[in-house]
């Protein structure tokens, strides 16, 4: 086969997902085997350049046509020179990715971290394809951002810009604590984690829902109660849906984005929650941040971080 391929990473706590993709950003082959953390960076990095060679070598292109290689990663990383200065899911403090995969692998290597991984991804070929300005929100067990801007990612002073989950939204006499510090973050309403706390709280409260006959509570539960018509149910589906909007909004007369993608677990929510967050964010921008601006779901699920890390060496 003829043309570059772009080789990406998705490096998790418990898994190395490796991918390769065509010049359209088209995921064409992937391998998934255990990350092994426990024996430390050093035998991680070799395993990942074994995986990477490995799934060169199955494919139909040669080793000569790799552009290079990117990897995604969670935790704080110095993008210039390509270190991770910590990841808590790794148990990693100051590894130098970069220039460790660079000498095994002779070939350019990016590093990021997975939520703005995720976001190229999206932008290069999944519900974003197409388009310059896109802004990704991915609904989890907390609540993550990317921003691309010119189809290239926002990094930022020290490679922290587009945490979008810290935006501050929720009045102070309503807001809880977050795990970065602060109060009212919008990742303490609009997360899964969110939705269960204030799903639990309801039943807590004993007020009439569907959601107290069940032992554990799942986001989706909330969700699948809300579509029946459970009043509560719906009631947190809004609130988490309204604080995601009204952070869209700050960001919008920030950035201008063209799209915004919500994707994550949450995600999957489908109309009961998109209907809600378009109708909030128009509400809450100035028209011209709305007329021509859509909220669409990812479209690439969890292979997002592999075809967005391969994306890092697109330009
Ligand atoms: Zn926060």
């Amino acid at each position: 086969m003829s043309g570059k391929i772009y080789v990406g990473v998705d490096l998790g706590g418990t898994s190395i997902k490796v991918g390769l993709c065509d010049e359209q950003g088209t995921l064409l082959h992937t391998y998934e085997g255990p990350t092994g953390t426990e024996e430390g960076p050093q035998v991680v990095l070799d395993r990942i350049a074994q995986y990477v060679k490995q799934i060169v070598s199955d494919s139909s292109y040669t080793w000569e046509q790799v552009a290079g290689v990117g990897a995604g990663i969670a935790g704080f990383i110095d993008l210039e020179s390509g270190i991770v200065i910590r990841s808590a899911n790794l148990d990693w403090d100051n590894v130098e990715v970069k220039r460790e995969l660079e000498e095994r692998l002779g070939c350019p290597v990016r590093i990021n971290n997975d939520a703005n991984v995720a976001a190229l991804g999206e932008a290069w070929s999944g519900a974003g394809r197409g388009v310059a300005h896109v802004v990704c929100l991915t609904l989890g067990t907390g609540v993550g951002g990317g921003v691309i801007i010119n189809g290239k990612i926002v990094e930022g002073f020290r490679g922290m810009a587009a945490e979008l989950g810290h935006i501050k939204v929720v009045p102070d006499l309503e807001a809880i604590q977050c795990g970065c510090g602060q109060i009212g973050c919008v990742e303490t309403v609009s997360s899964a984690t969110g939705i269960i706390r204030m799903a639990k709280d309801a039943v807590g409260r004993g007020e009439a829902t569907s959601l107290s006959e069940l032992s554990t509570l799942m986001a989706k539960d909330v969700f699948d109660a809300a579509k029946e018509g459970d009043e509560v149910a719906l009631r947190i589906v809004k609130r988490a849906a309204h604080y995601l909007a009204k952070a869209m909004a700050a960001v919008a007369v920030v950035l201008n984005p063209q799209r915004f993608i919500i994707g994550g677990g949450v995600s999957r929510a489908g109309d009961i929650l998109f209907d809600e967050i378009r109708k909030v964010y128009k509400l809450n921008v100035p028209p011209a941040f709305a007329e021509g601006v859509d909220i669409v779901p990812a479209q690439l699920g969890n292979d997002a971080g592999i075809v967005g890390a391969a994306g890092l060496n697109l330009n």
